[in-house]
């Protein structure tokens, strides 16, 4: 692989992979283009270093039909804008528009394909129903596999040069995101200053941390998490657990949980992971005492009672005082923080202190000098809504990629490149 820092895309013609999946209100308009405007770096150093730039995404899920709703054309006025550069529109992703108006493509000019999703080519699913027999789903499945090469074949064929920068498909197999890669050498392929940010930070974390390394992991459910905390154990000094996920835990010790969420088939795991911890020499933190809510409301009635003591008809819904003291304390302390979900139901005020406390800590642990890297759809709304954003080191905004990254797969986008 070629590193985009280090090429001069002087003369060349780039297919880049971004993704453009931004939100839209009911007119159309994008009322959210931080996607679009993280893809910049890589673009403009295309066009900047006299390339073009063949600009292929995702919007949504038309499922392999075309859908004006899900028209890439919704988003070449706003690149446009953006770049500063006029983005001329293919009107499908393969096909004789698109070959066309690549070949003519000049040096700084670039090209938006319409909606790669238009095609069921770009996931490789075929179209089955329900009732389909095996054979029919084995054959199926084969067929498509043949037609998604056949499919990132034309894709390749539009540009000299690839360059994927969506690191919020990278753990899809997609053609865009992989298979495109078999159909350049080494050396004409590359990721993006966006991937190449985000692996340098996640590997920064879970590669070679600085030590202490602290995860703060949270949110609604274990299960959702289970691989997460079980990879994060053989690299941790401490895992702070925090959220819903603190009542699997609670109960499975014997403790009394009231109505907290819990998931009662997670109760041995919650103990294998305590025990795996312990070998390790992993530092586990739980918290102490909660906020318990007589109703999943924020004018709910509340009192602090020790996190096993939860009387029947309460619920516990945020970290008290006493564990947020000694999750602050281990957070300051710590070289390396890593947080993936709330503490508490940050979304309503009366149940925020937890979350908004440990994201305090993690500036506070930052600005002496510790490498802070939040991720997970709702960290980093956390983080937003605190206003903290720019007092950590790092904010990854791609949710299932890093979660997945976080387990420690390999993600196909990923390998498909670094091989
Ligand atoms: P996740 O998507 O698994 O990271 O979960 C995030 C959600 O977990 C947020 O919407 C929080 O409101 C919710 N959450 C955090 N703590 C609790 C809790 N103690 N009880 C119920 N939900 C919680």
């Amino acid at each position: 692989m070629s590193k985009i820092e280090a090429y001069n895309f002087s003369g060349k013609k780039a297919i880049v992979r971004v993704d453009f999946n931004v939100p839209f209100n009911e007119k159309f308009e994008i009322t959210d283009d931080t996607r679009i405007q993280a893809a910049l770096p890589t673009l403009k150093k295309i066009v900047e270093d006299g390339g073009s730039a063949v600009v292929m995404s995702h919007l949504g899920r038309p499922k392999g039909k075309v859908n004006p709703d899900f028209s890439m054309k919704h988003v070449q006025g706003r690149l446009s804008e953006l770049l500063d550069v006029e983005v001329v529109f293919a009107k499908d992703c393969v096909g004789p528009d698109a070959k066309e108006k690549a070949a003519s493509l000049q040096p700084g000019q670039v090209l938006m394909l319409e909606n790669l999703r238009f095609h069921l080519e770009e996931e490789g699913k075929p179209d089955l129903t329900d009732d389909a027999s095996e054979e029919e789903k084995k054959s199926a499945k084969a067929e498509m596999k043949e037609k998604q090469k056949q499919f990132s074949k034309d894709l390749a064929a539009l540009a000299d040069v690839y360059v994927n920068d969506a690191f919020g498909t990278a753990h899809r197999a997609h053609a865009s995101t992989a298979v495109i890669a078999d159909y350049f050498d080494a050396e004409s392929k590359m990721f993006g200053f966006l991937i190449e940010q985000e692996l340098q930070s996640l590997d920064k974390v879970l590669k070679s941390p600085e030590r202490p390394f602290t995860a703060i992991m949270g949110g609604a459910k274990v299960s959702s998490k289970i691989t997460i905390i079980e990879n994060l154990l053989d690299k941790v000094n401490n895992l702070i657990l925090g959220g819903g996920m603190t009542y699997t835990f609670i109960k499975a010790r014997g403790g009394n949980v009231g109505d907290s969420i819990c998931e009662n088939e997670y109760l041995d795991l919650a103990l294998k992971i305590e025990k795996l911890a312990k070998e390790k020499g992993v530092n586990l933190y739980l918290p102490v005492d909660v906020v318990a809510a007589d109703a999943f409301e924020n004018n709910a009635n509340t009192k602090i009672v020790a996190v096993d003591q939860i009387p029947e008809g309460w619920q516990g819904l945020d970290a008290g005082p006493e564990s947020i003291r000694s999750f602050q304390e281990v957070i300051e302390n710590s070289k390396t923080i890593l947080w993936n979900g709330p503490v508490g139901v940050f979304e309503m005020e009366t149940f925020e202190k937890g979350s908004r406390a440990v994201a305090d800590a993690i500036a506070a642990g930052t600005k002496k000098g510790a490498f802070s890297l939040i991720g997970g759809g709702d960290s980093v709304a956390c983080i937003n809504k605190f206003g903290l954003a720019d007092d950590v080191s790092y904010i990854s905004t791609a949710g299932g990629a890093l979660l997945e990254y976080l387990e420690g797969k390999d993600l196909p986008g990923i390998k498909a490149i670094r091989g």
